[in-house]
């Protein structure tokens, strides 16, 4: 028997990254997964795909709709989708922060509030935001992307306490430097991104970036009944960076 069979997945910005990573690693363990993407178009295989822009709340509440309906109902919500941001508070204008904010963390309360109804009809409820070492580092030039992912830490565990009396588990993962598409444009941008990526390896307590597959399996285990006493927590998966 497989960890997630019988059980019903969603992951938001499961169309690449952690969140592709997370919704393979959910359906191989057996569970019936769908992604939500802003384009989903290259998910294929077992995933079941719905476009939709968690900034866009009827777009949410239709997929989210879809996706339970489609999968049999909704046991884990693992909320991933997420943009980065660069610059002090000097750099970002009111436009920047309001965007930012809008997906990083006002989209994780809106698949949220649409994934209650269906989590609370499962034995087995557990939502797992994808966080960042981001929310406690105090990194440079972050200062808004580590404002939202603050934000994302807080709502983990206000959401925690909110739904444990209805059974459902609240938790997040804290990546460090992931390698992922995402990863991979900030190095493309630079002057010369060899460079670059061996500078960021050797910044890295193991000498190299943390692989999607890793925070996917924290995911997992987060989402999964093998933490069922487990809510309220940040799991660093950041190879020794930073922890919590
Ligand atoms: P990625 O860019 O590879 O994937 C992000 C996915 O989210 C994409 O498929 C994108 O289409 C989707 N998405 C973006 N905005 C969306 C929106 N408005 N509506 C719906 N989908 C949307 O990025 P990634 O590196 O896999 O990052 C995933 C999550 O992990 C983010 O929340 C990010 O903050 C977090 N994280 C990443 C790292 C890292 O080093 N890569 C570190 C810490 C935390």
């Amino acid at each position: 028997m497989t960890d997630f069979e019988g059980l019903t997945a969603l992951v938001t910005g499961g169309a690449s990254g952690i969140g592709r990573a997370t919704a393979d690693l959910l359906a191989a363990r057996g569970a019936r997964v769908a992604v939500l993407d802003l384009d989903p178009s290259g998910v294929a295989g077992p995933l079941r795909a719905y476009t939709a822009d968690v900034t866009d709340d009827t777009a949410v509440r239709d997929a989210v709709a879809a996706a339970a309906a489609g999968l049999g109902g909704l046991d884990v919500l693992v909320n991933n989708a997420g943009i980065g941001a660069q610059g002090t508070v000097a750099d970002n204008d009111d436009a920047q922060w309001h965007a930012v904010l809008d997906v990083n963390v006002i989209g994780l309360v809106r698949t949220t509030r649409a994934a209650l109804p269906h989590l609370r009809r499962s034995a087995h409820a557990a939502i797992v935001n994808t966080c960042s070492i981001a929310a406690t580092a105090g990194l440079p030039q972050r200062a808004l992307y580590s404002a939202s992912k603050g934000a994302v830490l807080s709502l983990t565990l206000a959401m925690a306490a909110d739904h444990v009396r209805e059974g459902i588990r609240v938790n997040c993962v804290n990546p460090g430097t992931v390698d992922t598409p995402w990863v991979g444009r900030l190095l493309a941008a630079a002057p010369d991104p060899a460079a670059e990526r061996a500078a960021l390896e050797a910044r890295q307590p193991t000498g190299r970036l943390v692989g999607a597959e890793e925070v996917a399996g924290a995911i997992a285990y987060l989402a999964s009944p093998l933490s069922g006493a487990t809510t309220g927590t940040a799991l660093a998966v950041d190879g020794g960076m930073q922890g919590l």
